[in-house]
């Protein structure tokens, strides 16, 4: 559930086939509301957006009209690679988690898969995808405990002989969202009806944040 009287509730948009895919501010899904590109699914209940002239009820999940086939792009930042990786080291398979749950980002770091070390003009060469990438990407980026990437340093995996648990990828859109309601601390219970059942978290061992842990690969 939400707090009761947040300041702003968030929108979960639903593309024209009811597949979930971005959250909104609740300013562009009531603009998306009030031009008719999309229609409401689920209030708030007893929440109101309110002007002068108009109450109408907050929406919780929203449904374009027309199908979109707007990809949005995941950012790389450590936060993202992080809930990519769903808190959970790539090497060890430890998910570190703070007393109630949450994740405990103090205890993990970000790992160059090839290290930095063996760059060649910023680029490395991943066996995994075949071919050569930025060092600092998706594909050679992933989340590890401290103890680790303290232990492989400036190795690659095999050198320091440890196994990635999964193979790192750019997210897809799918991801993109994942990793976009990791930054809520409960996915509001009014999104859950609209989110695939293999998000609903509650019997993963390994979610956090009500996220369930991302599987690369
Ligand atoms: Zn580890």
């Amino acid at each position: 559930m939400m707090p009761q009287s947040p300041p702003y509730l968030p929108v979960l948009q639903l593309n024209a086939d009811y597949t979930p895919n971005k959250v909104l501010r609740w300013e562009r899904a009531v603009e998306l509301l009030m031009m008719g590109k999309a229609v409401t699914c689920t209030p708030y209940p007893g929440r109101f957006v309110r002007s002068p002239s108009l109450a109408i009820p907050w929406p919780a999940v929203i449904v374009l009209c027309r199908y979109s086939k707007a990809r949005g792009k995941v950012g790389l930042s450590a936060r993202n690679v992080l809930a990519r990786d769903g808190f959970t080291c790539q090497y060890c398979g430890l998910p570190p988690r703070l007393i109630g749950g949450a994740p405990d980002r103090s205890a993990l770091t970000l790992d160059h898969v090839v290290p930095r070390a063996q760059a060649r003009e910023g680029k490395v060469f991943l066996p995994w995808a075949r071919r050569q990438v930025p060092v600092t990407s998706w594909e050679n980026v992933v989340t590890a405990c401290r103890s680790c990437n303290l232990r492989k340093a400036d190795r690659t995996p095999a050198a320091a002989g440890m196994t990635l648990r999964t193979v790192p990828r750019v997210p897809t859109q799918a991801d993109g969202l994942r990793i976009h309601l990791a930054r809520y601390p409960e996915v509001p219970s009014e999104w859950e009806a609209w989110l695939p059942e293999s998000w609903h978290t509650r019997d993963l061992p390994h979610s956090a944040n009500g996220i369930p842990v991302l599987q690369a690969g």
